[in-house]
């Protein structure tokens, strides 16, 4: 399919999602981005959050500033 759907993958739970933030080339669903508002800090799920989470700031450290927000 290449019709121009908004369509992107979660970065935590890897579904395909039309509603959602992006960060850097990440990509998070609006479920997910309120799944983590809601997690406590004693929650496994926050565990999973901050790993995944984890990436992304590594991500962010090593990318160039000129390169954000281009395409
Ligand atoms: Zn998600």
């Amino acid at each position: 399919m290449n019709m121009e759907t908004n369509h992107w993958v979660c970065m935590m739970c890897e579904r395909d999602c039309s509603d959602g933030i992006h960060i850097l080339s990440q990509f998070i669903c609006t479920e997910c981005e309120q799944d983590m508002c809601r997690t406590e800090v004693e929650d496994d799920l926050y565990d999973y959050f901050v790993s995944r989470l984890r990436s992304l700031w590594g991500e962010m450290m090593t990318l160039d500033p000129e390169q954000n927000g281009s395409t």
